[in-house]
């Protein structure tokens, strides 16, 4: 009877420790132990395992709780560090269209001097000239009819001087000059004029005694 007792005990020591047994079943359990040294030490052995399993769960829990911590880290930095990347990308793009917009405002004379003008071909009805300005650049022509003098301005902008220049060649060969309507042709910096061409005196003469009624300009 006994024996079968302390079985009964022991199966039901698990539920008494975790207190989840009836006041009857207690007092019955109490009252064995205090008899019984077999059931006393399965008891406290249970006890014991019972707390360390409690305190390995728990271990467990905080250590899966400081992976994930670390990993939430981790995902953080990754986030900031893309972020900043971004962040760079997008200040260097501002910056970069911030030099590009005031590198191609400013733009600037070219002289006489520095367009290297040579001409090339000088016959009846055209002439051609050559330029070697570095880099890209624009030019305006303006013909004063009354006169028959044609002003070339040559200008390029910052940009196109120290930037572009690396994409364009130096040469560039120019249009004709229809050289009945011009007398000369100037090229004008800043109110300063060079000639780089001027018609022979007999077909300056024959200009100037024709009558030239178009309107100007
Ligand atoms: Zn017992």
């Amino acid at each position: 009877m006994e024996k079968i007792n302390c079985n009964v005990i022991q199966d039901i020591l698990p539920l008494y420790i975790d207190d989840v047994v009836s006041d009857d079943t207690k007092e019955l359990v109490e009252e064995h132990l205090q008899n019984c040294e077999i059931c006393q030490r399965v008891y406290h052995e249970t006890k014991t395992d019972l707390e360390n399993d409690m305190k390995v769960s728990v271990q467990t829990k905080e250590s899966s709780n400081e992976a994930n911590d670390l990993k939430n880290f981790r995902k953080f930095l990754k986030k900031r560090k893309i972020k900043t990347i971004l962040l760079s990308i997008a200040a260097t793009i501002v910056c970069f269209v911030a030099v590009f917009m005031f590198m191609n405002k400013h733009v600037t004379y070219i002289s006489y001097k520095d367009a290297g003008i040579t001409i090339i071909e000088d016959n009846k009805d055209e002439v051609t000239y050559r330029t070697n300005i570095k880099g890209n650049y624009r030019w305006r022509t303006s013909l004063d009819r009354e006169t028959g003098v044609m002003t070339i301005h040559f200008e390029q902008s910052l940009w196109e001087k120290y930037v572009s220049c690396i994409f364009y060649p130096y040469d560039h060969i120019h249009d004709i000059l229809k050289k009945d309507e011009i007398k000369e042709v100037y090229v004008d910096k800043d109110g300063t004029t060079t000639t780089i061409w001027e018609a022979p005196e007999e077909e300056q003469k024959a200009y100037l005694s024709e009558e030239h009624t178009e309107p100007l300009g």
